[in-house]
C-alpha cells in the first residue's frame, strides 16, 4: 500500500468477508443473516459495502430510514431491505422501491395499511416489532388483538417477520434482563404466530446478541458493528478485523519554544522546546472536539503523537517532539492495529459514534 498523501478512509473488503464468515460461524447453518448498513454503512459507504455483502451471500439488509434504502435500490441492490424506522411521510416511496417496513405502533401500522390499500398492494411484506424492554420503538404485547383486527381486515399486507431488540446484549452484567427480554419475545411471538396461522421469521439479535445469546438466534440475526470489525469487548474483537483505516499526512512541522501556545484559544501551552505537526483532519471530518487536549492521539512511524490543544474544523496539531518525521509522512488515526474502539473509549464514547462520524469529505478507498 503506498503511503497516504491526504486524509483517506481505506476500507478492506477482504476483512469484511472475514468478519461476515466469522459471525456466520457463530450462528446455525439455517439461520439467515441480515446486514445492517444504516448510517452510510456505519461510515463505510453503504453502496460498496452492500454490493460486497450481497456478492458473498448476505440474505437481507436493514437501514434506518427510507431514503437510505432508496439509495441502495438505485445502486442495484436486489436482496430484501428492511427499513427499521420508516415514517408515514415516506410510505409511498417505500413500497415503490420495494422496501420492507418494520412497523412498531398502532399509528404507523394503520398509516401503512392505508398507503398500501391506496396503492393497490397485495400481501406486501412487513415486519412487526415488539418492545421487550428497550423502550424505544415497538408494540407492546397487549397490542396483539388490535394488530390481529387490522390484519384480518386487509389483504394488502403480509407479516414476513416478528422482531425485537436487546437493550444490553454487550453487557454480561445485564444477563438476567436480556434473558427476560428473550423470554418475553418468545412468548409474544408464539401467541402472535398462533393467531396468524402461519409462521413469520423471528429475530432479535444484534452483533453482541449473536456472540452472547445463542439461545436467541431464532430464524435470522441482524449484525452491524461486527461486520465492520468490532465486537464490543476485548475478547470478541480479537476474532474480528476492523475494516477501515483512517489515514492522513503531515502538512507542516513547527519548532516552538517554552511558553508558546498551539491552536485556537491557546489551549495548549508548551513547557519547553517542542516539535509539532499539523495534520489535515478536524472536527468537520469526524474527529470531534472531545479528542482534543491529549485525549486523542495519532500514530506516526508507529509512535503515538497526542493531539495538542483544541481540534480545529479542518486540522489538528500533534506532538512529534520525539518522532523522527517530516512533511509528507503518513499519519494513522486508527487501523486494525490501532483500534477505533480504543480511541473511542478514551474519549468516553463508543466505536459506533467514532466510525459513523467520519464525514463524506473524507475520500473512501476500497481494497479488494
Ligand atoms: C442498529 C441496529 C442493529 C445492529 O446493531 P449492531 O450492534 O451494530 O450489530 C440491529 N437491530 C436494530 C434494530 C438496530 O437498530
Amino acid at each position: 500500500m503506498p503511503e497516504a498523501q491526504e486524509t483517506i478512509l481505506e476500507i478492506n473488503l477482504s476483512a469484511l468477508t472475514h468478519n461476515y464468515n466469522y459471525l456466520r460461524s457463530r450462528i446455525p447453518e439455517n439461520c439467515r443473516f441480515l446486514a445492517v448498513v444504516k448510517a452510510f454503512a456505519y461510515g463505510h459507504d453503504q453502496v460498496k459495502i452492500a454490493q460486497h455483502l450481497e456478492n458473498i451471500g448476505v440474505d437481507y439488509f436493514a437501514v434506518a430510514y427510507t431514503n437510505e434504502g432508496i439509495n441502495l435500490r438505485e445502486n442495484g441492490i436486489t436482496k430484501p431491505i428492511m427499513v427499521l424506522h420508516p415514517q408515514p411521510v415516506n410510505f409511498n416511496a417505500l413500497s415503490e422501491y420495494n422496501l420492507e417496513p418494520s412497523l412498531y405502533s398502532q399509528y404507523v401500522l394503520s398509516q401503512f395499511i392505508k398507503s398500501a390499500e391506496k396503492n393497490g398492494l397485495e400481501n406486501y411484506p412487513i415486519h412487526i416489532k415488539f418492545n421487550t424492554g428497550l423502550n424505544r420503538l415497538g408494540f407492546w404485547e397487549n397490542d396483539l388483538d388490535w394488530i390481529m383486527s387490522q390484519i384480518e381486515q386487509t389483504r394488502s399486507i403480509k407479516i414476513k417477520s416478528i422482531l425485537s431488540h436487546l437493550a444490553a446484549s454487550e453487557d454480561l452484567n445485564e444477563r438476567e434482563f436480556s434473558m427476560n427480554q428473550i423470554k418475553s419475545f418468545t412468548k409474544t411471538a408464539k401467541a402472535f404466530t398462533e393467531k396468524l396461522g402461519y409462521a413469520p421469521m423471528l429475530h432479535m439479535c444484534n452483533t453482541s446478541g449473536i456472540l452472547n445469546y445463542p439461545e436467541a438466534h431464532f430464524d435470522m440475526v441482524r449484525s452491524g458493528i461486527g461486520l465492520y470489525g468490532f465486537g464490543n469487548s476485548e475478547k470478541e474483537s480479537k476474532n474480528l478485523i476492523p475494516i477501515a483505516s483512517l489515514k492522513s499526512v503531515i502538512s507542516q512541522i513547527h519548532r516552538i519554544e517554552d511558553g508558546e501556545t498551539v491552536g485556537y484559544n491557546r489551549a495548549f501551552k508548551s513547557g519547553g522546546f517542542m516539535k509539532t505537526a499539523t495534520i489535515p483532519i478536524g472536527h468537520a471530518d469526524g474527529i470531534g472536539r472531545q479528542y482534543g487536549n491529549g485525549i486523542g492521539r495519532v500514530y506516526i512511524k508507529g509512535k503515538p503523537a497526542p493531539i495538542l490543544g483544541n481540534v480545529c474544523m479542518d486540522m489538528i496539531m500533534v506532538d512529534v517532539t520525539s518522532i523522527d518525521c517530516k512533511e509528507g509522512d503518513e499519519v494513522i488515526l486508527f487501523d486494525k492495529d490501532h483500534s477505533a474502539e480504543n480511541m473511542a473509549l478514551k474519549a468516553s464514547t463508543i466505536s459506533y459514534e467514532l466510525i459513523t462520524a467520519i464525514s463524506s469529505r473524507v475520500r473512501r478507498l476500497y481494497l479488494e
